[in-house]
């Protein structure tokens, strides 16, 4: 630990709330679980802190659909407009159980309560199978934008 607060890489104001975007090598203690949980799915993928201006934080990851040029610019530090943030969603890292083999994972899950975030996911890929055995969502419930490797 350094005496140096991370700074986000992104900062995103919405009428309620701030959104900021870390990258995972410089995240703050409240991201870290997250940080770590992303390290090995694809940069698209960012922890991210949403700071509500009545008041409280919560831990997100901010995802970007597949193939934007927004990408690119994560690496420099820049306050996006509400364009660069078009399609992305807020998601949580939750535990599921495949109804049909009992099998357990990690997945990065929407939310889709948050509102500007919450009606975007149309722009992104769905996973709504079981990788295990197959079974599709409705017998699996399983659906998630990634599966995380076991911690
Ligand atoms: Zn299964």
């Amino acid at each position: 630990m350094t005496d140096r607060a991370p700074q986000p890489i992104w900062r995103f104001m919405l009428p309620w709330a701030e959104l900021d975007v870390f990258t995972r090598d410089d995240a703050p203690e409240a991201l870290q679980p997250t940080a770590a949980a992303l390290a090995r799915v694809e940069d698209r993928f960012c922890p991210a802190l949403l700071r509500l201006h009545r008041g409280g934080e919560c831990a997100f990851v901010a995802v970007w659909p597949t193939n934007r040029p927004q990408l690119q610019l994560l690496t420099t530090k820049a306050e996006p407009t509400t364009q660069d943030m078009q399609d992305v969603v807020l998601a949580e890292i939750h535990s599921l159980t495949c109804r049909a083999c009992e099998e357990r994972f990690r997945v990065v899950y929407p939310d889709l309560g948050i509102p500007f975030f919450g009606s975007h996911l149309a722009a992104h890929r769905l996973i709504n199978e079981c990788p295990v055995c197959g079974n599709d969502f409705t017998t699996s419930r399983i659906q998630a934008l990634a599966l995380l490797p076991p911690p």
